[in-house]
This record gives C-alpha cells, structure tokens and sequence, in this order.
C-alpha cells in the first residue's frame, strides 16, 4: 500500500511578501533610497498582534534578520526602500516640498482580511527629501507614537499603528543627546493632502490625476465607476475626515499638528507629534508647544479639518471640470460632505455618550442642548473629560449615591447636581432598565486613556534607566480602554498638581 507522499512541501518562506504599488506609480513621487544603518540595534518591543494581522512571521521579525530590517540595517530581497514626495501647509504656510525626511516605505503586505497595508521605518535615515534634518528619531517621540496609536487602535479609531521599534545604539541631538530609536509604522497608506499639493503645486495635472485614480483604486474602490469620480473622491474623504475628526473629539484627543502633510488621505489618524488626551475638559486646550496661537486647539480640530480639505479640492479643481466655476461649484458640494459626516458623528456620538438613544419621535435638538450643557459645566469646572462620562457610565441618575463620584470631579459640585436633575428627567420615561444603558456607556466612555503624564513617565523610564515596565503597564489598559482593570485602577486618576504635563513637543 502506498503512503500519501510525505515529500514536506517547501517551508513558506519567512520574509515578509512585500508589494510595490506605490513604487509603481511615475518615479517623481518618491525617491529611491535605502535606509542608513544603525550602529547597534536592539528590539525594543514587537508588536506580534499586529504583526499576526499583517501575516507576518513573529519569529522572524524577531530573529536578528528581522531586527536588522526593522533598523534598517539590512533588508530582506523583499523590500523595495522609497521615500515619497509630499507638499505640505505647515501651521497655515505652504512649504512645496516637505516629503519622507526621515521614513522610509519598505513596501506593502496584504493583511488578512485582504487590506493593504504600508510598512514604513520612521527615523531610518537622510532621504533626498531631509533638508537640514538628521533623518533620525529620538526615542520619546517614537514610545509616544507607539502608545498613542495603540491606544486610538484600542479605543476604535482608525490609525496608523506601530509594528514594532528598535533602539539604535546611537544617539540623536536635539535640545540634549538622547538614545535614537526607529518606529515600524503600519499604515493603511501613506498618502496625505500634502501628497496632492506636491504635484497641483507644479501644476503637474497628470500626476494629479494619476494619483487620484491611485488613491480611488487603492481606497475608494466603489467610485471608479461614479460619473463624476473625482468630486466623489473629495466627497468620500472629506466624509472620513469628518467621522475621524468627530471621533478625536469624543475622546478628547488633540492631533496638535494638523498640517496638511499630517492629514492622510485613508482616514487614518497619522503623525503622532506633539498630540495628547486631555484631562480636565477645555474646548481651547493647546499642550503642543509649536502652537503658539492656538491652531490646532481641540475645539479647533473641526473648522482646520475642513480647511485642510479646501487645500485639497483647490488641487482637485482641474480634473472637476475644464471650467473653473463649474469646476469650484463641484468642489464645494464635495465638500458638504464634511459637515454631514461630522454632525451625526460628533452629536449623535454625544448623545449616546450619555446614554440617550435616538428612538423614533426623538428631539434630537433637545438632547444635544442637553449634552452641550453637560460639556459647558465641565469646561467651567474643570472636570475630567474620561472620567465625567465613564463615571456617568457607572451611575443611576435616581440613586444619589451613584452620582457622587461624578459630581465630585466638578469644582462645584452643585453645578453637576442641576444638570443631573434635567439628565434624570429625560431618562425617567424612558424606562430602561439601568444596566443596559451602563452597558452601552462604558461600551464608548473609554476608562483608560494615554494620559500624558503616564506618557511622560514611560518615556522618563526608558530614556533614563532603560526601564521598559511601565511601557508594558500603560500598554495594557490602553490597548482594552473599554474594560475595567481593577489591579491598574491608578491609571484611571488624572495627574496629580505636580505631574501635569502642560506642554508636548514633537521632537523631531
Ligand atoms: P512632521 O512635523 O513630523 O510632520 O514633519 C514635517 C516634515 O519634516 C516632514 O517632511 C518630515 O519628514 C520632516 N522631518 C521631521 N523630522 C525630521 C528629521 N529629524 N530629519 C529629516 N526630516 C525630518
Ligand atoms: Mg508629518
């Protein structure tokens, strides 16, 4: 009898099946060059759930191949190293040619659910696109990039994540020398508004077009057969900026440098800089301290959200239409799709952070009074964002008892108590049964947030001691924000008056 052949098929080979389509596009998008090898690289932490995500070998990423890919050190015949061309406006000032300073694409892998995804090494180098810049990442900024996506991954919100870093052995000057490091980025793609205004800015209408039709294929596949595909592209991503916008704010994230090379064309959160969560709840909140004048203040987010988009129909205008006021009329009705995502988005998303459903026969306009006057009492009494809603989250609006850990984060408390009499009136009729409404609460009142000053301790831990606990910690209930960790309860706590973090830098 003959045996099934026990000929073992050949080991699937552990690099990682990088793609190239970006790099297939014309060669002035991006620039080829390879990443400057790092003196003594050193794994600093593996992201393997990603890593599994991405289909790709954990145990390869982890062997000294991979970290000497990871580094830039050497790379697997699998890559194809690019930095890409991108323009940009900077804090309101249009900078034509800003591009990939200091990261570099190592390709594409299908994930698996069969996205695309973007592996890039941040602080990998001097690309052609460096200026007067090393090329290099300081290890804070890369740990903050680390916690802050997976925190945002972890909360539900669209985001670029790390896969990975290594210390470099080498250290960075900026204000002092500090330990270099490089950051893995994993990224839906890198292509941003600033990519558009590149090519719109030379008045290269076919790299515009060519991009566009790039950006439709890769993202926004359903709109390739629209007959106006161009007004339904800026339409669809000014839709998920709107939706991501209002997201940042329903968790008090701040992006802090909104520039138009930061805004990705994806939806994806991207560019963690000088970005943080606030604590006590103030619309006018700045921690990033290049924002002198307060642009990118979290109340802000909003309006400079939709004038980042306005820079991007201004490039898409030739391929809307040849006349130019048929072209702009075009755009602005793209652009409507702004405010229609955001409303429902962040309204309704207020309302259901304090339990309110929209049934049938709803004011909507009632309840979002209600919750803005929430936020007014908050603002005025200096109460945590996170903990108001998570600790409504908790509470019975008729059991005073319920209430008190609420009340007791405004400065005066009694401020609290009048609106929990209107929250009280509109729940009472409804006749829910407490548990589910709660249910539904903590499912979006977040009780882990990265808040900075656990931010800056892991940082004062890795920079000074090499200690990477804390980092482990942190990332630990940020990565499951919604669940309650009894043991890491002291996460939940807004810094004490000596730990506030007041300003963020981005570091590079
Ligand atoms: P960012 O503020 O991180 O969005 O960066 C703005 C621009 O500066 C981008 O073109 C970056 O690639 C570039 N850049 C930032 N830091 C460095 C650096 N250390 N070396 C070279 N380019 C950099
Ligand atoms: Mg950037």
């Amino acid at each position: 009898m003959t045996r099934p052949s026990t000929a073992a098929a050949p080991a699937p080979s552990p690099l990682p099946a990088f793609e190239h389509s970006y790099a297939g596009l014309p060669g002035h998008f991006y620039a080829d060059i390879a990443p400057t090898a790092v003196a003594e690289p050193a794994l600093l932490r593996l992201n393997r759930a990603l890593a599994a995500d991405l289909q790709l070998d954990a145990h390869w990423l982890a062997s000294a191949d991979g970290v000497a890919m990871l580094a830039g050190n050497r790379l697997p015949a699998t890559a194809r190293p690019i930095a890409m061309a991108y323009a940009g406006h900077q804090f309101g000032n249009f900078v034509p040619s800003l591009g990939d300073g200091r990261a570099i694409l190592l390709g594409e892998v299908i994930d698996r659910h069969g996205h695309r995804r973007d592996v890039q090494l941040k602080g990998a180098g001097r690309t052609p696109f460096s200026r007067s810049g090393d090329g290099r990442a300081a290890l804070g900024p890369v740990l903050r990039e680390y916690i802050l996506g997976e925190a945002m991954h972890g909360l539900g919100i669209p985001t670029t994540r790390a896969l990975g870093m290594v210390a470099t052995g080498e250290p960075v000057f900026r204000e002092r020398p500090e330990p270099g490091a490089i950051l893995a980025r994993v990224a839906a793609s890198h292509m941003r508004v600033g990519t558009f205004e590149y090519f719109a800015r030379r008045g290269d209408t076919d790299a515009v077009r060519t991009l566009a039709d790039y950006l439709i294929q890769r993202h926004y596949p359903t709109l390739a057969d629209d007959a106006e595909p161009y007004a339904a592209l800026l339409a669809a991503v000014a839709a998920r900026q709107g939706e991501l916008i209002a997201r940042w704010l329903l968790v008090g994230f701040i992006h802090g440098v909104m520039n138009t090379d930061n805004m990705a064309l994806s939806g994806e959160t991207i560019d963690y800089g000088p970005c943080a969560f606030m604590d006590a709840y103030d619309p006018n909140q700045v921690y990033s301290s290049i924002d002198r004048f307060g642009r990118y203040a979290y109340g802000q987010q909003p309006s400079i959200g939709l004038w980042n988009l306005t820079q991007l129909a201004n490039c898409l205008l030739p391929l809307l239409d040849d006349d130019m006021d048929a072209a702009k009329t075009k755009a602005r009705t793209a652009l409507d799709a702004y405010g229609q995502a955001f409303e429902p988005a962040y309204y309704g998303g207020l309302r259901a952070k304090i339990g309110l459903t929209d049934d049938p026969g709803t004011d909507t306009g009632a309840d979002d009074e209600l919750v803005t006057d929430l936020l007014g009492r908050m603002a005025q009494h200096g109460a945590d964002f996170t903990n108001t809603f998570r600790l409504l989250s908790d509470a019975s609006p008729d059991d005073p008892g319920t209430l008190e850990p609420v009340r007791s984060l405004f400065a005066e408390p009694a401020a609290f108590d009048d609106w929990a009499s209107r929250w009280q009136a509109r729940l009472t009729p409804h006749n829910e049964l407490d548990a589910e409404r709660q249910a539904r609460m903590r499912a979006l009142n977040p009780a882990y947030i990265p808040r900075n000053h656990r931010v800056q301790a892991v940082i004062d831990a890795a920079t000074q001691g090499g200690d990477l606990t804390p980092l482990e910690q942190l990332l630990a209930v940020v990565s499951r924000p919604y669940e309650d960790h009894a043991e890491h309860a002291e996460y939940r706590n807004p810094p004490a008056a000596h730990e506030v973090v007041h300003q963020t830098f981005c570091g590079t």
